[in-house]
């Protein structure tokens, strides 16, 4: 008999007691194309992946308060490229990057000049899908200078562009972010558009682009408003992230949000090219995803530089649903 601190073969399963949403989408796929995981714990990576999401594209973003030197983006980069891949392929997530500048960050003119020109030490790496996320933040000179010399760097270079649209002046900023990348000559088809909401949708799929949206509680878009736009939209060219990062924010938003489509009798082959099939192609075109890759369980043991994401004598899942923690 199985004393109660026997660790059981029930223990290392999945969440046995799932929501019902996760019922609904049981089965199904998710590749949520932006997502901040450096900021998230192994706790969301274990959620994600019970919940289907099988691959994901991070983005270099800025961390919350202003870096001081260029060795934070190179170390950063490299965690991106690095540690932070290693540790998502312990839950069967294949983790695929963006490299760039912030549009923050390029607002330091002398820190941002020695960030280009680290760059391109980055952007051939393996798993690099894209340059991003890139754009304007407060739409300044400074922002538009950086985003045209990255547009030339994503052209030399024939990877896609993540472009961050800004939360002020939205449509206007997400305007001028097109027609600039036009005006580099950048196929729209090699630009996903990020953070769309039903005021930039229309002029962002009739130009051409990928049309990204992200789910975030509070400030960009909800779920419900979601399926409202691939009721209306359809789903050629639209893709849904979730932008999780260290603000209030959810790593699930993909799959929650398929669940949600599910419900509200959005056909599911719309569901799985919003959720799944439009990030795989637009951000294919970087030659860097092979979708063979996805949903592969490595072992947990398995070291990156000597590191593991197990600490003595871990087992390699933690049961979330008993109260016991061993
Ligand atoms: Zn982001």
């Amino acid at each position: 008999m199985c004393g109660i601190h026997d660790l059981t073969e029930q223990d290392l399963q999945p969440l046995t007691h799932s929501p019902a949403w996760l019922d609904k989408i049981k089965g199904m796929r998710f590749f949520d194309p932006h997502v901040h995981m450096t900021s998230r714990t192994t706790d969301d990576y274990q959620a994600m992946a019970d919940a289907g999401v099988v691959a994901i594209i991070e983005p270099a973003f800025w961390l919350g308060q202003p870096r001081t030197g260029v060795d934070s983006f190179r170390d950063y980069y490299s965690s991106l490229v690095g540690w932070e891949r290693f540790r998502s392929s312990q839950f069967g997530i294949k983790h695929y990057c963006t490299i760039g500048l912030n549009s923050k960050e390029a607002n330091n003119e002398k820190l941002a000049e020695a960030v280009m020109e680290i760059l391109p030490q980055f952007i051939y790496k393996e798993g690099v899908v894209g340059i991003g996320e890139i754009g304007f933040d407060d739409q300044t000179p400074l922002e538009e200078k950086y985003y045209r010399a990255q547009l030339e760097l994503a052209k030399e270079a024939g990877l896609p562009v993540q472009i961050h649209t800004p939360h002020r002046d939205k449509k206007q900023g997400t305007r001028r972010s097109m027609d600039i990348a036009i005006e580099h000559g950048l196929d729209p088809h090699m630009v996903i558009v990020d953070h769309n909401n039903e005021e930039t949708v229309k002029e962002v799929l009739d130009r051409g682009f990928w049309a990204a949206f992200t789910i975030y509680p509070f400030t960009k878009m909800g779920n419900e408003r979601m399926v409202d736009i691939v009721k209306q939209y359809g789903s050629e060219r639209i893709m849904v992230n979730s932008a999780a990062d260290w603000g209030i924010s959810d790593p699930l938003a993909v799959p929650k949000t398929a669940a949600l489509m599910h419900e509200s009798g959005i056909d599911s082959n719309d569901i799985h090219l919003v959720t799944y099939i439009n990030a795989l192609k637009a951000f294919a075109q970087s030659g860097q995803i092979n979708e063979a890759d996805f949903g592969i369980v490595i072992d947990q043991s398995e070291k990156f530089n000597g590191s593991t994401v197990l600490r003595g004598g871990q087992q390699p899942r933690h049961n979330k649903n008993t109260t016991i923690i061993r």
